[in-house]
């Protein structure tokens, strides 16, 4: 009888949009006590807006011109933007990413890099520090630029949280999961989204490297299941009881998941749930 419900679980599953790519994997979730999320594309849309920028326009365009060879949502965001205001971007030589971090090459015979506030050394401006704060405290991400070792702007971007992200939450929250955010996105823009969500405990500023490290700790006293999507969550996605991958994420994510959600629709992850307690409900 196990097979067949399992068929049948998985058959159900997939008219949802919610693919088991292992028959253990309805199993596993039906006794998952953590989950865990990563937010940029998985809580949040993944498609990040420049909104905000201290600095010139033509440094805009030269930053842009290094991001153009980043893969990174916030990249793209910042590409589009300087296109947006009309900029043309210069060319660029010897663009190195740096997982994690940001990127940093040449332009105009400067070395640049954009990133995060580990990833540059000079001082801000006071007008830098306080774009810097206002925008923390509103939850949007920060990017800061240097050029031969001195800041030149700092910028942010903004995520839309998925609408159906509130809901799922609540109901995960109510059926007594424990929730933990896995990101590496900065304390405040993670502390906003998961004051947003319910979400108590964040672990912000992790290294691509980390991921799994802290799905492994978490592991150690219960079942835990990891829903993310890019290609710095794979090995997070492997590590878990049951990964739990974005359709429309990158395919590393999705070739190391238990299960995959089509269109990123994180309801999935509570329909998976309730689908998996049914079979074993069944099997029982
Ligand atoms: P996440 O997708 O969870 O935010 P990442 O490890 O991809 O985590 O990136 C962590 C942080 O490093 C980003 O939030 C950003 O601040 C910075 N970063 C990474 N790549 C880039 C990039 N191409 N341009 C600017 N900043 C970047
Ligand atoms: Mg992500």
């Amino acid at each position: 009888a196990v097979p067949v419900s399992i068929m049948v679980g998985t058959g159900r599953g997939s008219e949802m949009g919610v693919l088991f790519r292992k028959g253990d994997a309805l199993q596993s979730l039906a006794v998952v006590e953590v989950v865990a999320f990563d937010k940029t594309g998985t809580l949040t849309r993944g498609r990040p807006v420049l909104t905000g920028l201290v600095g010139s326009e033509e440094d805009l365009a030269a930053l842009a011109a290094l991001e153009a060879y980043s893969e990174h949502s916030i990249a793209r965001a910042i590409v589009a933007g300087a296109r947006d205001r009309g900029l043309t971007l210069p060319g660029a030589e010897g663009v190195t990413a740096r997982a994690g971090l940001g990127v940093e090459g040449q332009v105009s015979g400067r070395s640049l890099r954009i990133g995060n506030r580990d990833y540059v050394t000079g001082a801000l401006s006071p007008e830098m520090e306080q774009a810097v704060a206002d925008w923390n405290a509103e939850g949007r991400t920060v990017l800061y630029a240097e050029a031969d070792g001195a800041v030149i702007a700092v910028l942010a971007v903004s995520d839309e949280v998925k609408p159906e992200a509130a809901a799922v939450l609540a109901r995960l929250r109510q059926q007594g999961k424990r929730l933990v955010m896995v990101t590496g996105d900065s304390e405040a823009a993670a502390g906003a989204v998961a004051r947003d969500l319910g979400i108590d405990e964040v672990r912000a500023g992790v290294k691509p490297t980390e991921k799994a490290g802290i799905v492994d700790a978490l592991r150690v006293d219960a079942r835990v299941a990891f829903a993310g999507d890019g290609i710095n969550d794979a090995p997070a996605l492997a590590a878990a009881d049951v990964g739990i991958a974005m359709g429309s994420g990158t395919d590393v994510a999705m070739e190391s998941a238990d299960v995959v959600l089509m269109d990123g629709d994180i309801e999935g992850v509570a329909r998976a749930i309730d689908l998996s307690q049914c079979t074993m409900a069944n099997i029982r």
